[in-house]
């Protein structure tokens, strides 16, 4: 029996780039001692402060079905965070509790795009965004932004392909390259939904993880809060990756029909999980704080790093707990250098290509294990790119 063109072409085919992280996954099983720096997995857990709220919640009894929507409390939380961080007035009608960003991020699409609409994303890309686009039957289109405009996309660069598009999917803090985008940039995208009629689906799922500078969420800006669905999530914020918890924030006609949506595929997050997001929000910066602290160290231990050489280049980033690298001065592709240094040295970094065609020549390095291997394990890349320059 045929299974349906759509799930079948989730993956749209082709190598995507993810053969070097598959290879060191292999050699993980096979004993070998790989550092991974691949995945944005924390290395530390979940606080224990947040699993006794869980065991609580579970063992007063929340292990049945929840509210659709979410619980009141953690949308009520969800919308005061909201509120507070951005100035913008959101009440637990503009929130919709989702099992993670992944989910928000299908569902936010869904909710946007009817079969054949063209979807645009920007190049670099996290790394599911074409699959979630094709798989709510839209077309996916790259918005390609150059690594000599620090992958920050341009009004123009949007501009160019939004004529006849539905949506705008953005990343800020981004996943892969770490750039906060400028306040320019953040205007950019917001008069492009606006001139071209477009919605904005705008990926948060990194803002308290920002090193430099100051996170703008689009949906501030002027007429952008009927236009706009922001993606948020307890992953990256609270470590909580494994919880499979976040949200969707946006206008309440979009809600409604989001929580129609979720009546019909998810049927809500567990209370248990529920209680302990609010229990970890509740805890405000200071536990977020905690948790984004080794990225934050590592980015400086690593910025010290290549300050004294000049053959790899580091992105301009300033958030999320990555670091791309620029390696074009070896003549070797990402794919290629991933390949070998993992051969060599059992340092296992993404290559950029896996993140779409603008990040060739890159690698990304996931700042996940504790600092002094980390600081070895960038050395090691330095010292071994050194080896391939002309
Ligand atoms: N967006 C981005 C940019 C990500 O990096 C991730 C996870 N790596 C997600 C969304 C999804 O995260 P989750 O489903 O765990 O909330």
């Amino acid at each position: 029996m045929d299974l349906s063109k759509r799930i079948r072409g989730l993956t749209g085919g082709g190598s995507d780039g993810w053969d070097v992280f598959y290879k060191a996954r292999r050699m993980v099983g096979a004993g070998v001692d790989v550092t991974e720096l691949t995945q944005g997995e924390h290395d530390i857990r979940t606080d224990q402060s947040i699993l006794d709220a869980m065991h609580r919640s579970a063992s007063s009894g929340h292990t049945g079905y929840s509210m659709v929507p979410g619980n009141d409390s953690l949308r009520d939380a969800v919308a005061a965070r909201v509120t507070e961080r951005t100035g913008v007035s959101t009440t637990r009608d503009n929130v919709l509790v989702t099992p993670g960003g992944q989910a928000a991020l299908f569902a936010s699409h869904h909710a946007v795009c009817d079969e054949g609409d063209v979807a645009l994303y920007c190049d670099p890309y996290y790394a599911t965004y074409p699959g979630t686009l094709r798989g709510v039957g839209a077309v996916p289109r790259a918005v390609r932004c150059l690594p000599e405009n620090a992958f920050e996309p341009s009004f123009s660069d949007i501009a160019a392909k939004s004529s006849d598009a539905k949506s705008l999917l953005v990343n800020t803090p981004n996943n892969p390259t770490g750039v906060v985008y400028s306040a320019e940039t953040v205007d950019g995208i917001a008069r492009a939904c606006r001139e071209y009629d477009m919605w904005c689906i705008s990926d948060e799922v990194y803002d308290t993880q920002v090193w430099d500078g100051t996170h703008i969420s689009p949906r501030t800006l002027d007429g952008m809060a009927q236009r706009t669905l922001v993606i948020g999530s307890m992953s990256k914020s609270h470590a909580m990756t494994g919880s499979r918890v976040g949200w969707i924030v946006g206008p309440e006609v979009a809600i409604e029909n989001l929580i129609n949506l979720a009546t019909h595929t998810t049927y809500g997050v567990p209370g248990y999980i529920q209680d302990a997001a609010v229990f970890a929000l509740g805890e405000g910066v200071e536990l977020e704080d905690k948790v984004g602290a080794p990225f934050k160290r590592r980015r400086v231990l690593g910025q010290a790093i290549l300050a004294k050489q000049n053959v790899v280049g580091l992105v301009p980033s300033s958030g999320a707990m990555y670091m791309m690298l620029d390696i074009r001065n070896t003549g070797l592709s990402g794919d290629d250098f991933a390949d070998k240094l993992l051969d060599a040295h059992h340092i296992a970094v993404m290559p950029g290509e896996s993140f779409g065609a603008s990040a060739a020549g890159h690698v990304r390095v996931a700042m996940t294990v504790e600092d002094s291997a980390f600081e070895v394990s960038l050395q090691t890349i330095v010292d071994f790119a050194k080896g391939f320059q002309p």
